[in-house]
């Protein structure tokens, strides 16, 4: 997943009980949700196994 300020490669962010997609290059944060239309596979994957945190 990409970054929609820079392009750069967005990660997996677990925060306690709450999960964000960061921004390796600029840090900026996206909640799940606004994402989630962009969500590819390999990202798909990992939330998964994040089932027990709230996505808010
Ligand atoms: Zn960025």
């Amino acid at each position: 997943m990409k970054c929609r300020k820079c392009s750069g490669k967005l990660e997996v962010h677990r925060m306690c009980r709450r999960v964000r997609m960061r921004c390796t290059v600029c840090g900026q944060e996206y909640r799940i949700h606004e994402v989630a239309s962009d969500l590819d596979k390999e990202t798909e994957e990992i939330l998964e196994r994040y089932t027990t945190i709230i996505y808010d």
